[in-house]
């Protein structure tokens, strides 16, 4: 399952960045997610879930979802528009465009720690 693995793979990423002490204080992770990565953030929310009563159930942590809308940016009048129910158009001067600025994203925003 996607989600599945992209959650592992988040889990390594922090398990890389920080130390085993660090890891361990993790309370809240944030993650980034743009509206074109094809991610279901309910999915992803259930999938967290299920990694952690398997692979951390000592450590109860939280996933916040951050949806980023797509921005695109016309090469034109270098307008930014927020593009809504995939039309991607220009805000300004109505030309397509497809240069996408924001919406592939999948980033872990910030983590928080226990004090
Ligand atoms: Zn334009």
């Amino acid at each position: 399952m996607h989600e599945i693995s992209l959650i592992r793979s988040t889990f390594r990423t922090l398990e890389e960045e920080f130390s085993e002490q660090e890891f361990k204080r993790i309370t809240d992770i944030y993650l980034k997610i743009g509206q074109l990565s094809n991610v279901e953030p309910m999915l992803l929310q259930n999938a967290f879930e299920a990694v952690i009563s398997s692979e951390f159930a000592e450590q109860p942590m939280k996933l916040h979802i951050e949806l980023l809308p797509t921005l695109i940016k016309c090469p034109v009048c270098e307008h930014t528009t927020e593009v809504i129910d995939y039309r991607f158009v220009c805000a300004n001067c109505e030309r397509p465009c497809s240069q996408i600025v924001q919406g592939n994203e999948l980033l872990i925003g910030k983590v928080e720690y226990a004090s």
